[in-house]
């Protein structure tokens, strides 16, 4: 068992989609694959944005949920064959439509809890899984779409919740052995309270779901695939010179994305380090370079 995790960068487009979905394809011929999957990137703070908006009285939260609603509608235009695109279309319209009614609803009262936002926020990484698993269907490729706030169990804290390690490991563990397959495809950045209300794990958590999934299946191993290949010497988009770096500790790697590598959502290491997991860093656009891995 391995889990791999896409960024945002990784799913932003058809074509980012279909180069997933055929690392995924490789990926799973050597093991049974979780793949945890982020928002459309932008569409998070996209979702916060209409949320905002709408609470704030400004009628534009429409305009920036229609815009949404666009971009993922043309994603799936760009990605399926046409005798695959209407059960999808109405897929997405469905979901948007219920966005739309969360929205009208944050307006008319003027207030946005957490609880909503986290509602709100979850749409993104429902959105992309059900895309990518939409694009393997049509290739033919068999897999499990699940949502993972039915596996992921968290507090009540909205916007940043602890998961409840032991039902979330128990939940995931007898899933996989209920229903085995060779590839799952599951939102990443969400759960759920012991009620079933949606919560999320912090800004970045799809990292961390991907993590949560690697130590409740005990996996070989965890691959985070983001835009940039590893933990760099220095952000690199403002020194040119950064290099990634070749090896790092569990420790060294909590500390540096604590400091701020974004690369990694910090809670991510100590579920993986408590196993001894590995973990690489891996760039969805440069595959063959050389590999990161925390030890
Ligand atoms: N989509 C969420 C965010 O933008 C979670 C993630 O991408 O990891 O924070």
């Amino acid at each position: 068992m391995q889990v791999l995790k896409f960024g945002g960068t990784s799913v932003a487009t058809a074509a980012n989609l279909q180069r997933v979905a055929q690392l995924v394809e490789t990926a799973a011929q050597h093991t049974a694959t979780v793949v945890v999957v982020s928002a459309l990137g932008g569409t998070t703070d996209a979702l916060i944005e209409a949320g905002r908006l709408a609470a704030g009285g400004s009628a534009h939260y429409r305009t920036q949920l229609q815009r949404l609603e666009d971009r993922h509608l043309g994603v799936v235009r760009d990605l399926l064959p046409i005798s695959e695109q209407s059960a999808v279309l109405s897929l997405v319209k469905t979901h948007c439509n219920e966005l739309d009614s969360i929205c009208d609803g944050i307006f008319a009262l003027g207030e946005l809890s957490d609880r909503t936002l986290d509602r709100l926020m979850s749409f993104g990484e429902i959105l992309s899984s059900r895309l990518l698993a939409a694009y393997l269907k049509a290739q033919g490729v068999a897999h499990l779409w699940h949502d993972s706030r039915q596996l992921i169990r968290t507090d009540s804290r909205h916007g940043f919740a602890t998961v409840d390690s032991e039902t979330t490991n128990q939940q995931i563990q007898a899933f996989v052995a209920a229903q085995p397959c060779q590839i799952y495809v599951v939102p990443g950045f969400i759960g759920s309270d012991a009620q079933g209300v949606t919560t999320t794990l912090g800004r970045g958590g799809s990292d961390y779901t991907a993590a949560i999934f690697a130590a409740a299946l005990a996996a070989e191993r965890l691959e985070i695939w983001t835009d940039v290949s590893g933990m760099m010497t220095a952000d690199p988009r403002l020194v040119t010179l950064a290099r990634p770096i070749p090896r790092i500790s569990y420790q060294e790697a909590m500390e540096l994305s604590h400091f701020g590598a974004k690369v990694l959502y910090p809670p991510t290491v100590q579920p993986v380090r408590s196993q001894g997991i590995p973990l690489w860093i891996k760039n969805t656009f440069a595959p063959r370079m050389k590999a990161h891995w925390l030890k």
